[in-house]
């Protein structure tokens, strides 16, 4: 089988090697707030090995909770310069008492109405659409998963059921659905079903070069 496009979702924190795929890699906040969801001290190394290997194409990809949910403009801010782009995705949980997930209402509706101008000020980079980025104001999206869209696999090739933060075991735990943040799915959502014709921008933030200034991290 011949693939389209293949995107590794990764920590950063190994060595980032060229071919040919696309690096999306989890970034959760500020250096703080990402450190202190990861539980270690990992952020400094991850931007380095970003800075170190200008040649990979890797984009930024942001879970938005409750804990980072302020910072999302500085993250934008922190990486605008290192990598080709950012996607936001919202926090999904697997039980009704996570507290990371961002609950709808309000707040969240701030923070998404946040996104959609800061992808005003930064339209090469941040690589959501507005209908997207709009379908995490509520649930209603997710009766429609379009779960078949992706062939998910695990680092060991196993796929994964039923989407991308799922195991590979049928009867593992389950995400909650009607509480789903995930970008990509929200996005094949918005393409199929909404005519999102604004995905077509994503072929010049792809394509963004990026002014790697500087070989070492200024802190
Ligand atoms: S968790 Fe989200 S992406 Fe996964 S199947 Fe449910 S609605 Fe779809």
């Amino acid at each position: 089988m011949k693939w389209k496009t293949v995107s590794i979702v990764i920590n950063g924190t190994l060595p980032l090697v060229n071919f040919g795929v696309r690096y999306f890699i989890s970034i959760d906040g500020t250096e703080t707030i990402h450190d202190i969801i990861r539980g270690m001290p990992v952020y400094k190394k991850i931007k380095q090995n970003v800075i170190d290997h200008p040649e990979a194409h890797v984009v930024i990809n942001m879970t938005v909770n409750t804990l980072n949910y302020e910072c999302v403009e500085q993250v934008v801010r922190d990486w605008y310069g290192y990598a080709r782009g950012l996607t936001f995705q919202f926090h999904t949980p697997f039980s009704h008492d996570d507290r990371l997930w961002l609950p709808y209402g309000n707040l969240r509706d701030r923070t998404i109405d946040k996104m959609l101008r800061l992808k005003e000020d930064y339209p090469d980079f941040i690589a959501n659409t507005s209908k997207q980025l709009n379908l995490f104001r509520d649930w209603k999206w997710t009766v429609n998963c379009p779960k078949w869209f992706f062939v998910n696999l695990d680092a060991s090739g196993r796929t994964k059921q039923s989407c991308v933060i799922s195991g590979t075991d049928e009867n593992g735990v389950s995400p909650i659905c009607e509480r789903c943040g995930i970008g990509c799915y929200a996005g094949a959502y918005s393409g199929l079903f909404l005519s999102d014709t604004e995905w077509f921008r994503m072929f010049k933030v792809a394509r963004r070069a990026v002014p790697f200034k500087n070989k070492h991290v200024s802190w």
